[in-house]
């Protein structure tokens, strides 16, 4: 008689990348204002690339949530990512913070950006997450927007202690917002009373790889949940131009650690099991 006790199935996450390019991130907002991002010289095609290698050398699907922008300069480029297999979200379409819109205003961007993505990658895109995780008590109006959109679930919710973001006492997984919208937020690990980052972004960068590893894994192994993960194109890129005149906070926080991103990477995307937002959340057909 065999002992072996089936082990069950590993927890399957969502791996997702926001695509916008470096000049774009709000950090920046104040330094290049978006009438400026047609003169700025351009990294988005190149990290791209290096990103879809990156997955295929790991055979892993993910989500990539697009500003609509993007998709209209470089119809080509989003195109390659979904005929790899992954899943074109919508980050909306200039990287403006829902905090920084009115109702109709957002609504119109998050219909826009669904619509100019939807057209060039020919399918339908079925998942949104908000500029700088925006949606919070400041826009109870946000979700509504993101659901008369026609979105099925979202991603826009951090729910941490940030100075720039984050709703600290939002439920950490995934929730029902609306009837027909489901809200994922990034993940969180639950310690002394507080919820900590897990899901990427800056920390990622900042915090050593093994305290990154462990959080995910007592998501996956206490919570019993999949996590949410994120990271940019321009995390992989230590050659980007620098911007000038931004404060030393911004500056750390940018670039620090970009030339070890991509090995760090590459051992997150061996040491756990990963896939398409729409797969892990929506289910197998998404
Ligand atoms: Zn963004």
């Amino acid at each position: 008689m065999s002992t072996a006790v089936a082990m069950p199935d590993p927890i399957v996450n969502a791996l997702t990348i926001d695509v916008e390019d470096y000049f774009q991130v709000s950090a920046f907002a104040d330094h290049i204002p978006r009438s400026d991002w047609e003169r700025q010289p351009c990294r988005i095609e190149h990290n791209i690339e290096g990103v879809l290698a990156l997955l295929d050398e790991a055979d892993v699907r993910a989500t990539f949530f697009t500003l609509g922008w993007v998709a209209e300069r470089y119809p080509e480029l989003v195109r390659r990512i979904a005929e790899a297999g992954h899943e074109i979200g919508s980050h909306g379409f200039a990287h403006y913070r829902a905090t920084e819109q009115e109702e109709r205003e957002f609504l119109a961007d998050v219909s826009l950006a669904k619509a100019v993505l939807e057209d060039v990658c020919g399918s339908e895109v079925k998942g949104y997450r908000a500029p700088s995780f925006s949606v919070g008590p400041a826009n109870p109006w946000a979700f509504r927007c993101i659901a008369q959109a026609g979105y099925r679930y979202s991603s826009s919710l951090y729910p941490i202690r940030h100075d720039h973001y984050g709703v600290p006492d939002a439920p950490r997984f995934a929730h029902r917002v609306e009837p027909t919208l489901l809200e994922v937020p990034v993940a969180t690990v639950r310690l002394f009373s507080a919820n900590w980052p897990a899901g990427g972004g800056g920390y990622f960068r900042l915090l050593p790889y093994g305290l990154s590893c462990w959080s995910l894994r007592r998501i996956n192994a206490v919570d019993g949940k999949p996590a949410m993960f994120y990271f940019h194109p321009w995390e992989i890129d230590p050659d980007q131009p620098r911007v000038d005149g931004v404060s030393a906070k911004t500056r750390f926080r940018h670039y620090l650690n970009l030339g070890r991103m991509k090995s760090r990477l590459q051992r997150l995307l061996k040491d756990f099991q990963w896939d398409r937002a729409d797969r892990v959340f929506l289910g197998k057909d998404g």
